[in-house]
């Protein structure tokens, strides 16, 4: 007689779940539109709106848990920026035009929109702690890595990464974070953030030289933070293959070590090879292939919690068939497997790519793994 099993007791977790997709909450809300209605170019409102509009398609329609913006407290942007930073901008509110930096102007209501920004990725934050979603992707502007405690800078106004990760160190006592960024500009602002601070690993990989100038090999923090900056300055022209190389070559062996509570990543989409400022080369399947990097070190450092935050990404096709790949890995939809990866890293194995091996030689003192 065959018994019948309960049907947890047949289809355990772990099995299951090459069946099942993962809970994906996303960050949308039209109001992030109202932040610089008029700009032309680059950082437009024109970026959201292709991204929406491709969540609104019939492959992508009702798949993603919504998780609702709110405004960041000024006691919360305060963790990071500096009162009277905080104050010129917030004395901006209603004015047509204000020119905050060279390449940063604000309209009527862009503090309200970078409030909103921040505030949303700290929900996504909540969502993801609380397990009401697996992983997050909040779909905000303005962007946030160039903004460091006191000025706006390369479009960002508020530093939205930065700020989640204080909002998860503080409100659900974490200790160690990773902030992951794969945008073609150094985040500075981030680094800056961070940089005596050895609750949060900071790894970034960059064109350079290029804006905004920082993010040598040789930054690797200072005090308690000291060797929990990683830059990987990369010449123009990386694609797929030396950006998954970076990623498995160092992230991967420091991240396991470091073991990370919760995974923030800085996604910009700039180093796509359509994106007019940068030179990089990488497709939809290398975003992918990060994306899955990182979420194999969540998987086995902290129950897959992964945050992406959207940084710059500027030709519009690219953008939005970047973050639908990197949206249906983060669901399990797709799944790059281990093989993939292998094969585009073995594509990079022939090219001298000495970057690594200097990074490497810089960390060597702080990471036993190396
Ligand atoms: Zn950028």
């Amino acid at each position: 007689m065959i018994d019948i099993l309960p049907l947890q007791t047949v289809f355990p977790d772990r099995r299951e779940r090459r069946f099942m997709t993962r809970r994906t909450g996303i960050v949308r809300d039209n109001r992030y539109l109202r932040h610089g209605a008029h700009y032309m170019e680059p950082e437009t409102p024109r970026r959201l709106e292709a991204i929406y509009a491709m969540l609104d398609t019939a492959a992508m329609k009702e798949k993603f848990i919504e998780i609702a913006p709110r405004h960041a407290e000024v006691e919360e942007l305060k963790m990071f920026h500096e009162p009277a930073y905080i104050e010129r901008v917030a004395g901006t509110t209603g004015k047509k035009r204000v020119s905050l930096d060279p390449d940063t102007e604000t309209t009527e209501e862009s503090y309200d929109t970078a409030r909103l920004a921040a505030g949303g990725v700290m929900n996504a934050v909540d969502s993801v702690m609380s397990g009401d979603c697996d992983n997050a992707f909040a779909l905000i502007r303005p962007p946030g890595h160039h903004a460091d405690a006191g000025h706006a800078a390369g479009f960002c106004i508020f530093n939205n990464v930065v700020l989640g990760a204080l909002h998860a160190l503080a409100k659900h006592h974490l200790s160690r974070i990773l902030i992951g960024d794969w945008d073609m500009h150094h985040g500075n602002g981030t680094q800056d953030a961070f940089y005596a601070d050895g609750r949060v690993l900071y790894f970034s990989t960059h064109e350079f030289p290029a804006y905004p100038g920082t993010g040598r090999v040789e930054e690797t923090g200072c005090e308690a933070g000291t060797g929990c900056t990683i830059n990987v300055p990369l010449a123009p022209g990386a694609g797929n293959a030396q950006y998954v190389t970076v990623f498995k070559r160092i992230l991967e062996p420091v991240a396991m070590h470091f073991r990370p509570e919760l995974i923030l990543l800085s996604a910009g989409f700039d180093i796509h090879e359509k994106d007019p400022l940068g030179g990089m080369k990488v497709t939809e399947k290398g975003f992918a292939a990060l994306t899955r990097i990182l979420m194999n070190i969540a998987d086995a450092c902290c129950g897959g919690k992964l945050v992406a935050v959207l940084e710059g990404g500027y030709n519009l096709s690219g953008l939005t068939e970047s973050v639908k790949a990197v949206l249906l890995e983060m669901r399990d939809d797709t799944r790059i497997s281990d093989e993939d990866i292998g094969r585009m890293e073995q594509a990079a194995e022939n090219r001298q790519d000495p970057v690594c091996e200097r990074v490497v030689r810089q960390q060597k003192p702080y990471w036993p793994v190396f």
